[in-house]
């Protein structure tokens, strides 16, 4: 069994409730929520992170930005605005080591991010 907790996730159906799925990806509400909207947009696929990302990914990459756009129509959240996040390593503080997309809304957003 993999050691990754969003393959995890995704390879047990029933496990995680999922606002979207398709064959490229899924949206689940993130656990320790930030924002009262908080979804994550994974991709099946393992991917560590956005380092790894080339141009040959630009259509999973469109594809997954076509699914945080849903979601934000999904919770809501489009017409007022909202935030994605793609934390990237260490400095980025990515905690989870398969890439995914936050989708953050639901309240005003500051910047800078800390
Ligand atoms: P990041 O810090 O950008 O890598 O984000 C990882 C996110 O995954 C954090 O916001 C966690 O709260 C969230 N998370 C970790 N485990 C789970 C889980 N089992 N289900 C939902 N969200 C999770
Ligand atoms: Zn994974």
């Amino acid at each position: 069994m993999t050691e990754c907790i969003f393959c995890q996730l995704i390879a047990e159906p029933g496990r995680t409730k999922f606002l979207l799925e398709d064959d490229v990806g899924v949206a689940f509400n993130d656990i320790n929520p930030q924002a009262p909207t908080h979804v994550l947009v994974v991709p099946k696929r393992h991917i560590a992170s956005a380092k790894e990302l080339g141009e040959h990914d630009a259509a999973l990459f469109g594809h997954l930005m076509g699914l945080c756009q849903q979601v934000t129509s999904l919770t809501g959240i489009r017409e007022a605005g909202y935030r994605y996040v793609l934390n990237t390593g260490d400095n980025g503080g990515q905690t989870v080591n398969h890439l995914h997309f936050h989708v953050l809304g639901g309240r005003q957003m500051k910047w800078p991010p800390g």
